[in-house]
């Protein structure tokens, strides 16, 4: 996986955000302020901008440039959190891909499944220490905690790509489903109380689509 791949991968997340952006801000409206899917997709859209204007050439700058970008467009709590995610994906990539250099004579960074799945599990690290949510709080940790590790499983077990997302995705919409039922302890759905049971976490939901990019740009 190099760059080409993350860039084709955060173009695909941001027309799937579009896509689901009614659905996203309708999820909100329910246990929030009705503003998460207008906040990412100003967002994605200003990623795409700054992903064309800037052709990084690594996936570590990618996906730096990704969350630097999140963070300074959307001013929601989603914005940090995912610009964080993003961010600590980019500095795992830049060591991982740094290495891959190193070894390749022809300068090509490509990213393993196995460096991927540890990209993602530093990102699960850092939306925990920015946002303080554990999984069962009702956050998008439902969705991004169980997929990071289902991708770090299929690593380890020396799986496809393709097979290893399949895997990432179906853990993320599991942990989408699990958040209907919880009360929420963090973001705003928290002030609710027990009035946002029955609802689905909208964060959750958007990181759901973060996986169904991933598996759309694989391919088959
Ligand atoms: P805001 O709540 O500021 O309007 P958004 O609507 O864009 O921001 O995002 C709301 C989503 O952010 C929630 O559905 C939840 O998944 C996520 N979220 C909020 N607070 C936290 C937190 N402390 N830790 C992790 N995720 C959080
Ligand atoms: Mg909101
Ligand atoms: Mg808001």
């Amino acid at each position: 996986m190099n760059s080409q791949f993350f860039t084709a991968w955060i173009e695909e997340t941001a027309r799937t955000i579009a896509a689901h952006r009614d659905h996203l801000t309708r999820l909100d409206a329910a246990i929030g302020d009705a503003d998460h899917g207008t906040n990412l997709d100003r967002g994605f859209t200003a990623v795409r901008e700054a992903l064309s204007a800037a052709s990084p050439d690594t996936p570590g700058e990618v996906l730096t440039l990704t969350g630097t970008t999140l963070i300074r467009k959307v001013g929601g709590a989603s914005g940090p959190l995912y610009g964080t995610a993003f961010r600590r994906m980019g500095a795992t990539l830049t060591t991982a891909a740094g290495e891959a250099v190193r070894s390749a004579p022809d300068g090509e960074t490509a990213v393993t499944l196995t460096e991927l799945a540890a990209a993602f599990e530093a990102a699960v690290a850092g939306v925990r220490e920015l946002g303080g949510a554990s999984e069962g709080d009702k956050t998008m940790v439902d969705a991004l905690a169980p997929a990071a590790r289902a991708l770090a499983g299929a690593a380890r077990d020396g799986r496809e790509p393709g097979e290893a997302f399949d895997a990432a995705l179906a853990a993320a919409r599991e942990g989408v489903r699990a958040t209907v039922p919880l009360q929420a302890r963090k973001g705003r759905a928290s002030y609710l109380g027990e009035r946002g049971i029955g609802h689905e976490d909208p964060g959750a939901a958007s990181t759901a689509l973060l996986f169904t990019a991933l598996r759309a740009v694989a391919g088959a």
